[in-house]
């Protein structure tokens, strides 16, 4: 690996053995360049799961009040409006 700062070849090191550069800082950058669509990817697929969770949230929700209507409708029923009239 050559330093890109001073240009020294270091053969298989991470740190440049004249300048003292962290090359694998820039290796590492690389790596994420290569696969940054990948990684978008892989965020859009967290945030569909996010998306997912509150997704849920909601349908529970939404099952809570159309049970919640209907069990009233069915007391209703039951009791002649009695329970939401007094
Ligand atoms: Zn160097």
């Amino acid at each position: 690996m050559i330093c890109p700062r001073c240009k020294t070849e270091n053969g298989n090191r991470t740190i440049c053995s004249k300048c003292g550069y962290f090359m694998y800082r820039v290796a590492n950058q690389n790596v994420e360049k290569r696969t940054g669509f990948q990684r978008a990817v892989d965020d859009t697929k967290i945030v569909g799961k996010k998306v997912g969770k509150v997704f849920n949230i909601v349908w529970i929700i939404i099952t809570m009040i159309v049970l919640s209507f209907w069990i009233i409708a069915l007391l209703m029923f039951l009791t002649g409006g009695k329970v939401i009239l007094g």
